[in-house]
């Protein structure tokens, strides 16, 4: 797998490995503020739209626009996700639904439920 040896991919799982740490340790030696949890609550939420609704349905389907200042607060958000640049979460997930809709199965496809045959 020559994308598990790239140095994309050692920064990526440093960053999925480092950060939760960062966050534990942060959780473990800090008291508990409410305004704390009601950030971390909220921008949880926007960075969740970010990736659904601006990463997913924005850039990858094309499913509604908005105007330029929205999709930048948008992309923001979808970046504070920690899940890669819009371009390749989005050529990614192109390429997750180019088989998706069909009988074909895409190489070393993550597929793990096929479609039953009788609801096809
Ligand atoms: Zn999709």
């Amino acid at each position: 797998m020559p994308y598990l040896r790239s140095a994309d991919a050692r920064l990526h799982i440093n960053i999925l490995i480092g950060i939760p740490l960062f966050a534990l340790y942060g959780a473990l030696t800090t008291e508990l503020q409410t305004k704390t949890l009601v950030l971390a609550a909220v921008f949880y939420f926007l960075t969740g739209f970010g990736i659904t609704g601006g990463y997913h349905r924005l850039w990858s389907h094309k499913g509604w626009n908005a105007v330029a200042p929205v999709r930048f607060i948008v992309l923001m958000f979808g970046a504070a996700a920690l899940q890669g640049s819009a371009r390749w979460w989005c050529r990614n997930h192109r390429a997750h639904h180019k088989f998706t809709d069909t009988t074909k199965v895409r190489a070393r496809s993550a597929r793990v439920t096929p479609v039953p045959r009788m609801i096809r």
